[in-house]
């Protein structure tokens, strides 16, 4: 079936070609050609990405009569974000027609909405609230409106629409068509339908709850305080994501962009707390693809249609399953692949189970990336980078003598070592600090032997300290401490447990002479510092008791409640890597969505996507 084919005007059609649409999306095939029809009220259930807003707006700009300036179409959304996208959708169909298409939200200047429906407009894209507004101001006449195209029925009832939608209804004649489009169907939707339609033409596109075939569902399982770590993981493994990080609430937005931002990342939030010129802000960079990482609440990204968005990442499950619904479905458009990454705790398998059932879908069990498998996709990328990157000769001729001479004497396998250290030590030098954070149902019983069994390297050896953060202590502090007394690189001390009253550090078992003899006692804000070894593996591992196990014996057995200490995570020292190196991540010339075959595999259980099938 092809557009033509459905009865849409030659110059609807010619602004499809220039847009790129070559073949109709199902709701299209179904909707188009009723809608295009005399008498023709209509039901679509679908959600965002099925391409729906063509489904009613092709043939909408198809009816409307060309010339006339009063509303002849009236199409009511939830959200400003999802009016504004309409509004571009349908002004790029009727590129070719002569027809003024109006945009009418609430958080901002009103009177210069009235003055372009003043001037003349044949389709007003609204919010309720401010349709409503504008209505009772008797600054639009409704008495000409031939369709009325109600777009996210469930989510304007949801967020309380009902009876500003009832009130424009009532404004407008008996006589229009009614076509609405919902995800869901609940009985407020179809008590709508019932109240403002006769016999619509019912079309459901998919299971009503199922979501998008070509989303890949993965949940990977951590240690709740290793939910940050693990995000991070999944977006170094991902160096061309575009993606989506959805937050249960407005702090935790806050604080995930935040963090994301501290370390480097190309990230920005979205949420409630954000003026609206704020929020417009970030949504125009994200959409231009300055911005890479939109950390988000549900809430905020309602309505959000951006293609091309290659991840969604759920920092934390929804409440409302239908919100993860909303949330996946922001990937994968238009036939294009996705990945929903859903991190969890041990504790949260049965929220996937259930997530499972609703929507009919079943979840991969996604590993996170360790350390060599990330440097070694962003290695790739950064390879390909280079290989690929376009040599303009005329510009660099004149330095080119001066620079050949700099590297005279290396071999070109000297150039690429040297050239893949200088982007890439200090990215090394933070991942190899960093264990395995798969954590599994076992962690939750015995979550400390699994921890040792699973993170201590035989090259390093574990370091008692006698002060915690009852004594001021944090990572930072300790990591000073250390480097000031013994001269060491900070990048030498491996991972950092600080517990209550006393702390453990790793590192390599060469430096434990300087250690012990320059660290032990120094001073820390007044607390005179004592350090010792706890465990040394033996080579070969296995022995969990190998060692000195005095120290860490002593302490756990008498202070347990510090077992959940607050351990050194990536993020603490992620800023350093992002902002100096500059090299690997969040960039913003990252070519999002590239086919990175070079990498040639394609292991989403490792949460993967360097060769995406896009
Ligand atoms: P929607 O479901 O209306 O939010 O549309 C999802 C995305 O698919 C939008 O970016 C549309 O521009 C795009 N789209 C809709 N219909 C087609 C089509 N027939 N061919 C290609 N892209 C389409």
């Amino acid at each position: 079936m092809t557009f033509k084919e459905l009865g849409l005007k030659s110059e609807v059609l010619k602004s499809l070609e220039e847009l790129g649409f070559e073949t109709p999306t199902p709701i299209q095939t179904e909707a188009i050609p009723h809608l295009l029809k005399e008498d023709s009220d209509f039901v679509g259930l679908a959600q965002t990405g099925t391409g729906k807003t063509a489904a009613f707006g092709l043939p909408l700009v198809s009816k409307v009569e060309e010339g006339i300036k009063i509303p002849q179409g009236l199409i009511i959304c939830p959200t400003r974000e999802l009016c504004l996208q309409i509004t571009k959708d349908l002004q790029n169909y009727a590129k070719h027609l002569n027809i003024s298409i109006v945009a009418v939200y609430g958080g901002t200047d009103i009177r210069r909405q009235m003055k372009d429906i003043k001037d003349g407009v044949a389709i007003i894209v609204a919010t309720p609230g401010r349709l409503v507004d504008i209505t009772d101001r008797k600054a639009l006449r409704l008495d000409e409106v031939k369709w009325v195209v109600l777009d996210e029925a469930d989510e304007m009832l949801n967020m309380g629409f009902k009876e500003d939608i009832d009130t424009i209804l009532d404004k407008t004649p008996e006589t229009k068509n009614v076509w609405l489009f919902s995800a869901t169907m609940p009985k407020e939707v179809a008590e709508i339908a019932r109240n403002y339609m006769s016999n619509p033409l019912e079309v459901s596109i998919g299971h009503k709850n199922q979501t998008n075939e070509n989303i890949e569902h993965i949940y990977f399982m951590v240690k709740e305080r290793d939910r940050y770590a693990a995000t991070k993981r999944l977006i170094d493994f991902n160096p061309s994501i575009y993606g989506l990080i959805f937050c249960r609430t407005r702090n935790e937005t806050a604080m995930v962009a935040e963090k994301l931002e501290k370390d480097g990342y190309n990230a920005a939030p979205l949420h409630g707390d954000l003026s609206q010129a704020q929020r417009d802000s970030v949504m125009k960079r994200f959409r231009e693809r300055s911005l890479q990482l939109l950390v988000a609440t549900d809430v905020a990204a309602r309505g959000i249609d951006v293609s091309d968005i290659t991840h969604v990442i759920n920092y934390n499950l929804p409440d409302d399953i239908e919100n993860y619904t909303h949330r996946s479905g922001r990937t994968a458009r238009a036939g294009k692949k996705g990945e929903s990454l859903v991190l969890i705790n041990t504790r949260e398998m049965g929220k996937i189970k259930h997530i499972e059932r609703v929507i009919r879908t079943t979840f991969t069990a996604g590993r996170v990336p360790d350390a060599k498998e990330i440097c070694e996709v962003q290695l790739m990328q950064l390879a390909d980078k280079v290989i690929s990157a376009e040599v303009k000769e005329d510009d660099i001729q004149e330095f080119l003598p001066i620079i050949m001479r700099e590297f005279e004497g290396l071999s070109k396998e000297d150039v690429v070592k040297k050239f893949v250290s200088a982007e890439f030590n200090r990215f090394f030098d933070y991942y190899e600090r960093s264990g395995n954070l798969n954590a599994s149902k076992e962690d939750e019983r015995g979550g400390r032997e699994r921890r040792d069994r699973d993170d201590f390297d035989n090259n390093k050896t574990r370091f008692f300290v006698n002060l915690g953060r009852r004594d001021g202590l944090n990572p930072g502090g300790l990591l000073r401490v250390l480097c000031d007394s013994t001269g060491l690189r900070s990048d030498k001390i491996g991972r950092i447990d600080i517990m209550a009253s006393f702390s453990f550090f790793e590192a390599d078992n060469e430096l434990v002479d300087q250690i012990l003899t320059k660290a032990n006692g120094t001073e820390y804000e007044g607390h005179q510092v004592s350090v010792e070894v706890t465990r040394k593996r033996k080579e070969g591992g296995g022995s969990r008791n190998g060692g000195g196990r005095r120290s860490e014996g002593r302490s756990f057995g008498g202070n347990r409640s510090d077992r959940g200490g607050e351990r050194r995570r990536e993020g603490d020292r992620g800023g350093d890597r992002g902002g100096r190196s500059g090299g690997f991540k969040g960039r913003s010339d990252s070519r999002s969505g590239r086919n990175d075959s070079r990498s040639g595999r394609n292991d989403s259980r490792s949460g993967r996507s360097g060769d995406r099938r896009r």
